[in-house]
């Protein structure tokens, strides 16, 4: 049976490192992702692998507040980049543009 305890005690010791580092990460990939990192710290410790994947799973806000979409941004008829739709003039190829009005 000490084999057994043994077993079961590296076996527990493990996952608690597991749900460590699962905590650690979430809370890392939530943090790069402009979420609160220290909350999903907490959600990793207490949920560890499953809060991991719902991190990860998560849309990005620190990226997606500069992500170009139709209802911020035109597009540059010179240079067909993403400028935002009151800029008077394009940030890339500098030609003139209409302010988009609506
Ligand atoms: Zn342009």
């Amino acid at each position: 049976m000490d084999g057994v305890v043994a077993l079961a005690g590296a076996l527990s010791f493990w996952l608690v490192v597991l749900w460590l580092i699962c905590g650690f990460f979430a809370g890392y990939v939530a943090y790069e992702k402009g979420r609160w990192g220290f909350w999903w710290f907490v959600m990793g410790l207490l949920f560890g692998p499953i809060a991991l994947l719902a991190v990860v799973g998560l849309p990005d806000i620190s990226s997606s507040m500069f992500q170009p979409s139709p209802k911020t941004h035109v597009t540059c008829p010179d240079c067909a980049e993403f400028v935002r739709n009151k800029a008077k003039v394009c940030p890339y190829c500098s030609c003139k543009l209409t302010p988009y009005t609506n």
